[in-house]
């Protein structure tokens, strides 16, 4: 039988080609503004005609290119910034699969200008549906001038396939923001329908996002800022009093490209957890740079999506540098929130208890819903997050509020004059309460409670993600409980282990202890078991918890440091640390407040009573 495979022609390889990359107008203004940004443009210009469909254009004063390079630019797989396949592994460029400017030309009418800045005259060529129609000099500006008219002039069915004129419109403004948004130090324009929609000048990425959403953003964001040697997280969330119910704002850059992440999408929603209404998205403009070997993107046909090496790694980073903003942000407001309310400070009765405004013994609790009409916690001002860059609220008061940054404890052995003078500023009473100042006055931290609230955060978390904890070896102990005590134990044994618990069962009733959870005091595994299984059961008749939540309740009530202990000023600052990264610092997980700033004003009030 004859041999009937056939290479396709280049025209209709480079048509399918098109199918892949360019899906609609907006498709071929990102493939083009990202050719001007390769090109080292400093100014962009964008016309747009009737959403795309007649006429996209860019202009830019980026390198240009020389008459075969004009020529050969609009060749599949011609490109200039890729030479071999190691290379995939090293992009800093937008494009390196050189097929956008072929896939284009193969279903538009194309018009290119160029001019390098080292030539006098310019090349024009005219190419439709993949055909060259015209090749000449022309005189021009230095740098690239593309129009693309009647796109899928030659592919009707891709013509109907698009949507109305204002969705396709809104596609192309998604990709301009998704260029520019990045590329601050490049100006840019974009003109509608000969209307100026978009003028943009040079400036920070702050200036650009206020530039391209309004100057209430200017209020909305805060900074993010994470930066290690191996990679660097920066850039604004939104507060989250502005969460959306539309998605919308919500853009990942990695090396300068914009991509989605449904990941790291939830490593974000993550960190917001119980600060907004679950329904709603908070706005984020997260930049990632990050080694290009340690990524892939070449993944999909319009990279807009990223293999990183070690998602993880990447998911925890976005997560604790939002959650370090967010907790920032709220730290501040809770003491000023203690400020304001400060009027009727006084010692409480002996016996009474704050009412825990999230007492509400579910997980999917909603701090967001009011019910009978009263505003919840979250709208009088409570702030239910987690803080570090805590340590910044320690420094001397003359230090302005917006200088607050967040920062890391330093390392012990790198004593700094910082960690120093939080030693210096920090005392335990009574062995039970740690005091220290802080800029709007003292702040007084009930030990145990702020035990409790770390170790539950920590166990709650182990038990979520099932990750096996550092265990310190025990020499075996045995320990034996009732038989009910006994069924209950060997029921949550696993999750136990998951914990750092060791054990097995030896008998009916017995069981033997092999580890424990690492930086436990307690050694006396009797008691304490015991005192667990206690808690574990009343909440079990008291609250319906589930049994993760139970668990964590209880094990962290039962392993808090006892009341009186004396503390070594390390361990109160690392207990600051720990407690203002956690995800609820004002209160236990049973709603008992765990802190309380005295202020100037309480103290002024209570000597002139
Ligand atoms: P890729 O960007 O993946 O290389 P393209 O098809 O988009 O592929 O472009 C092919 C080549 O044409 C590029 O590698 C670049 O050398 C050149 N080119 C495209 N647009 C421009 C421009 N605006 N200015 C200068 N060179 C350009
Ligand atoms: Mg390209």
């Amino acid at each position: 039988m004859a041999d009937i495979i056939q290479l396709l022609p280049d025209s209709v390889a480079n048509q399918i080609a098109a199918g892949e990359v360019i899906l609609r107008p907006a498709s071929a203004v990102k493939e083009l503004l990202e050719n001007a940004v390769d090109a080292g443009a400093t100014e962009i210009n964008l016309v747009i005609k009737d959403a795309g469909k007649t006429l996209i254009q860019v202009v830019d004063n980026g390198s240009g290119m020389t008459e075969r390079d004009a020529r050969m630019s609009f060749e599949r797989h011609a490109t200039s910034k890729i030479r071999q396949a190691n290379d995939l592994f090293a992009i800093r460029t937008l494009g390196f699969r050189g097929e956008a400017l072929a896939s284009i030309a193969a279903i538009a009418q194309v018009e290119i200008k160029t001019r390098r800045q080292e030539d006098e005259l310019g090349t024009r060529i005219e190419i439709d549906g993949s055909k060259v129609k015209k090749q000449e000099n022309c005189s021009c500006p230095v740098g690239t001038s593309i129009q693309v008219k009647n796109l899928f002039f030659n592919v009707p069915a891709r013509r109907s396939f698009l949507k109305t004129e204002t969705a396709e419109f809104k596609h192309i403004i998604d990709e301009f923001f998704r260029v520019a948004l990045v590329r601050n130090h490049i100006r840019f324009t974009f003109h509608q329908n000969q209307k100026i929609l978009y003028q943009l000048a040079p400036g920070t990425r702050k200036q650009r996002v206020v530039a391209l959403f309004g100057s209430s953003y200017q209020e909305r964001l805060m900074n993010v800022e994470q930066v290690s040697e191996a990679m660097s997280v920066t850039g604004f969330i939104g507060k989250p009093e502005f969460a959306r119910k539309t998605k919308g704002e919500q853009y990942f850059f990695v090396n300068g490209r914009y991509i989605r992440h449904p990941y790291l999408h939830h490593s974000v929603e993550n960190a917001y957890r119980e600060l907004i209404p679950h329904d709603t998205v908070p706005s984020y403009f997260i930049y990632i740079e990050t080694d290009p070997g340690t990524i892939d993107i070449n993944i999909h046909p319009t990279k807009t999506e990223v293999n990183f090496m070690d998602n993880k790694v990447i998911y925890a980073v976005i997560r604790a540098a939002i959650r370090q903003t967010l907790g920032l942000h709220n730290i501040i407001d809770t003491i000023n929130f203690d400020v304001e309310k400060s009027v009727d400070f006084g010692p409480p009765p002996p016996g009474y208890e704050v009412k825990n405004p999230f007492d509400v013994p579910t997980t999917d609790f909603n701090p967001f819903e009011s019910s009978n009409g009263k505003s919840t916690a979250i709208e009088k001002g409570w702030s239910i997050k987690p803080a570090t860059g805590w340590e910044k609220l320690f420094q001397k008061p003359d230090k302005e509020a917006d200088e607050l940054s967040p920062g890391l404890l330093p390392d012990e052995d790198d004593e700094t004059g910082e960690l120093k003078s939080l030693k210096e500023n920090v005392f335990q009473f009574q062995n039970r309460y740690i005091v220290t100042m802080i800029k709007t006055g003292l702040m007084v931290i009930d030990q145990q409670r702020a035990q409790e609230r770390i170790l539950y955060d920590r166990y709650l978390e182990q038990i979520r993600q099932q990750s096996q904890v550092v265990q310190q070896e025990l020499f075996p102990m045995q320990v034996s409980f009732s038989p009910g005590d006994a069924g209950l134990l060997d029921e949550i044994m696993g999750d136990l282990n998951i914990l750092g618990f060791h054990l097995n069962k030896l008998g009916q009733h017995t069981f033997v202890v092999t580890g424990t959870p690492s930086g436990i005091a307690e050694t006396d595994l009797q008691p304490l078991l015991e005192g667990f299984l206690q808690q574990y059961k009343r909440n079990l008749a008291d609250l319906d918890l589930d049994k993760s939540t139970n668990l964590a309740r209880s094990l962290s009530r039962s392993l808090a440091v006892k009341s009186n202990r004396r503390l070594h000023p390390e361990e109160m600052i690392h207990m600051i640390s720990e407690l203002f990264s956690s995800s609820v610092p004002e209160q236990t997980p049973e709603g008992k407040r765990i802190f309380t700033v005295i202020t100037q004003e309480n103290i002024y009030q209570l000597l002139n009573r």
